[in-house]
């Protein structure tokens, strides 16, 4: 937290680039701000024997969103983290919107953060994530009930059914959650990009088996069907502006 709140600190006194494009300019110049205007897509992943998870994700994750998001975590350009939370406020609204169609008048639906790895934090000394959905940006809180129970492997790189042996039974509820018990909240997933959907799949895993519903998720980015690499199939576009 305070790593990144010098960096944010940092890009305001001293000169920067756009963190997409590399241009001098500021946390992302004109042309690359243009590029980041979320098209909520729903896409559904499906797992074998288990019920498929609805997705919304703000733009596809390729060039402009890549780059950006990739110096957010692993260059420290925590100052483009306003402009990426407002691309990921868009899925989040639709899918939260989407989870309280289907439940009672007068429920409430919460947004739960996906865990990153203790290794990842210590290494960076922020969590781009939570960043990202902070209250201030997202509209409302979003709750950190999971923890990471053991080392996985780099998911970059493995295919579906190795992302799948990799994770499961990775991540466990906190034993002291700061929001209280699970059982019967409704929950909107929270990520940055889906890839295979083997994280989301855990979250949810873990989630329920606290007494939790999982209705849906929202990501920034997911990346886009490689051949026969992908579960993540597109159901509908819509474009939220
Ligand atoms: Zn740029």
């Amino acid at each position: 937290m305070f790593r990144s709140a010098l960096l944010d600190a940092l890009a305001l006194v001293l000169p920067t680039d756009c963190a997409a494009c590399g241009a001098p300019d500021r946390a992302l110049c004109d042309a690359c701000g243009a590029q980041l205007v979320p098209t909520v897509t729903q896409l559904a992943i499906r797992r074998a024997h288990a019920p498929p998870l609805a997705v919304w994700s703000a733009l596809p994750y390729r060039e402009t969103v890549a780059s950006a998001l990739s110096k957010l975590k692993e260059s420290g350009r925590t100052d483009v983290a306003r402009p990426l939370a407002l691309v990921l406020s868009a899925a989040v609204t639709e899918a939260r919107q989407s989870a309280l169609e289907r439940l009672p008048v007068g429920a409430a639906v919460e947004l739960a953060l996906a865990p990153s790895s203790r290794a990842a934090y210590r290494q960076r000394g922020y969590n781009p994530v939570a960043l990202l959905a902070r209250p201030s940006r997202v509209g409302l809180p979003c709750l950190r009930p999971l923890r990471v129970a053991r080392a996985t492997r780099d998911q970059a790189g493995l295919g579906v059914t190795d992302r799948r042996a990799n994770l499961d039974g990775s991540l466990l509820v906190r034993t002291r959650f700061a929001g209280g018990s699970l059982q019967g909240r409704n929950l909107v997933l929270v990520d940055d990009v889906v890839t295979t959907g083997a994280t989301l799949f855990e979250c949810r895993r873990a989630l329920e088996h606290a007494g939790a519903r999982v209705l849906g998720a929202a990501t920034l980015a997911f990346a886009e069907r490689r051949s026969g690499a992908s579960s993540v199939e597109v159901i509908t576009e819509s474009s939220t502006q």
